[in-house]
């Protein structure tokens, strides 16, 4: 149980309600959408997957059922995004597979799941109703203040965040301290939720 109220199956719960609203909401937009199966441009081309630090949490306890050699290869995959991402380069997400499906399908942050396109991308980027973006950026708040003792960046960068076990035990208890892993946060540009962080 987190300090902070909530356990992470309740969080995990709530997280999926809304993602299950946005898609009740956004579906008479979506059905517009002439994304198929087998196109991954926004996997590819698009090069910032975004995530919360519940998000993050949701896709490791996922990554519990991989085996060794599969999560070797993750490793190796994340690292190479995230130094391809520090020099700002539109990076292939490390969690497509060679078949151009994600692995982590069920559990896929929410910036994957508002992401279509009405228009073929072809590497210009997914063109969206804009009442579609605005329920996203919805959602996407909603997402933030159900993780208020969490932050948002880059989904390996907040990956590697959590591979630490410092952060992620503070972070369940509602009481790390950004001046312990200042670095971490500056280096990637992290979004810290917390209002009285920010205002520092
Ligand atoms: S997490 Fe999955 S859906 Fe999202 S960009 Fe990566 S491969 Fe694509």
């Amino acid at each position: 149980m987190c300090d902070y109220g909530l356990d992470l199956i309740e969080k995990k719960r709530l997280l999926f309600a809304v993602y299950n609203e946005y898609e009740r909401v956004v579906q008479p937009f979506k059905e517009q959408s002439i994304c198929e199966r087998g196109c991954a441009s926004c996997c590819i081309d698009v090069g910032n997957v975004g995530a919360t630090t519940l998000e993050g949490m949701i896709i490791l306890e996922y990554l519990q059922g991989w085996d060794h050699r599969a999560i070797e290869e993750l490793n190796r995959s994340l690292r190479e995004n995230r130094s391809e991402k520090l020099n700002s380069a539109l990076v292939r997400c490390p969690f497509l597979d060679e078949e151009a499906s994600c692995r982590i399908y069920e559990v896929r942050p929410f910036s994957c799941r508002r992401l279509y396109s009405v228009k073929k991308c072809d590497g210009q980027g997914a063109v969206v109703h804009r009442q579609a973006f605005v329920l996203g950026q919805k959602a996407e708040k909603e997402l933030q203040e159900l993780d208020p003792e969490g932050c948002s960046g880059h989904l390996s960068f907040i990956l590697h965040l959590l591979e630490s076990e410092a952060f992620r035990r503070d972070y369940v208890q509602g009481r790390w301290r950004l001046e312990d892993f200042r670095e971490i946060f500056e280096r990637y540009k992290l979004l810290v939720h917390r209002r009285e962080e920010r205002e520092r």
